[in-house]
């Protein structure tokens, strides 16, 4: 396993790119959007400045860790070497299982196709290749150079073998493999999903303002953040996707999301990417400051 190609670069897709360059593993990191590697190259740089600013890299790591990037905007060029392939594109089931037609046409017999999906159906995407034996969830967490966990997605195909070589390659980036089986939502998004859900419902029905939800659950709970302030880290665009496949995999309306998140999706205000969410984020700016709407709480509309 030495060359690892990464689809898609936007929040996911630099993390991983980031961290598989800093192991050794030589990248091919593709998107359709040129734009958007670029900005990924960009958001790379910016993010080992900050290790090497904590002392824990060197100058000489960031050369290095860069100089194993090279950047793809056509897909056959980008996977004709790859030895496991990391889809991590728009969260959009017709999308991914486009992506994954392709890749099964375009890469060697042995390439071993990931996606770090949050909530699509690994079988379902394992299902559109011959070799749904070797298709399997990577799921990375947010932001990838930090956080430790990789949940591990068995497909109702994925053989032992490439399960174990993907918990293997996952121990040799430092992080936590957790494997898990195919369900909606795997495991972190089953439980995480209708905990946002939750409280978005609790700040829509006046019950208490963004702050006080957010202080209620990183002080009484123990949470490093919110759950406000995570789904605006999330996207809220994300988060009501996975919703969504929550609902229909599970037909229980307990999973269908909240009017306020569809609302805030529809007008555009996704969190911390779009600058906009239950707070706004400035640029270079490290403050939290509760977005315009939400400065007042909401009126209590029941009990
Ligand atoms: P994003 O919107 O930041 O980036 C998606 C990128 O995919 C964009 O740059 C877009 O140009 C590119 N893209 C779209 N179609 C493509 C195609 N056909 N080929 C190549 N590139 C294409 O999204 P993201 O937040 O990075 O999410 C990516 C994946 O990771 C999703 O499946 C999401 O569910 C999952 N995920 C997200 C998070 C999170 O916190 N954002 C956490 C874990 C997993």
């Amino acid at each position: 396993m030495k060359n690892i190609t990464v689809i898609g670069s936007g929040t996911m897709g630099n993390g991983i790119a980031h961290t598989f360059a800093q192991f050794g593993y030589n990248v091919s990191l593709m998107d359709v959007n040129e734009a958007a590697l670029q900005k990924a190259l960009q958001t790379i740089a910016k993010n080992i400045d900050r290790q090497v600013a904590k002392g824990s890299v060197t100058e000489a790591d960031k050369a290095n860790t860069l100089s194993h990037i090279k950047t793809f905007t056509d897909l056959k060029s980008a996977v004709q070497n790859a030895d496991l392939v990391v889809e991590a594109a728009t969260e959009n089931v017709k999308l991914k299982l486009d992506i994954f037609k392709q890749l099964d046409e375009l890469c060697k017999a042995e390439t071993i196709l990931a996606s770090n999906t949050s909530s699509i159906s690994i079988t379902t995407i394992g299902a559109v290749t011959k070799r749904a034996d070797k298709v399997i969830g990577m799921h990375f967490m947010n932001p990838v150079p930090v956080m430790k966990l990789v949940e591990v997605i068995r497909g109702y195909s994925t053989s032992d073998a490439v399960c174990n070589t993907i918990m293997e390659t996952s121990k040799k980036l430092g992080k936590v493999p957790v494997e898990v089986n195919d369900y909606p939502g795997f495991v972190a998004n089953k439980i995480l999903m209708p905990m946002i859900n939750e409280a978005i419902i609790t700040l829509h029905e006046g019950v208490a303002g963004v702050e006080e939800i957010d202080t209620v659950m990183k002080l009484g709970m123990a949470h490093p953040m919110g759950p406000l302030q995570l789904a605006d880290f999330i996207g809220l665009d994300v988060c009501l996707n996975i919703l969504r496949v929550l609902q229909d995999g599970f037909g229980n309306p307990k999973y269908a999301p909240c009017p306020l998140l569809v609302n805030m999706v529809t007008a555009g205000h996704l969190g911390v990417k779009t600058g906009k969410g239950f707070y706004n984020y400035t640029p270079g700016s490290k403050d939290l400051v509760v977005a315009d709407r939400f400065k007042k709480k909401l009126e209590l509309v029941v009990g």
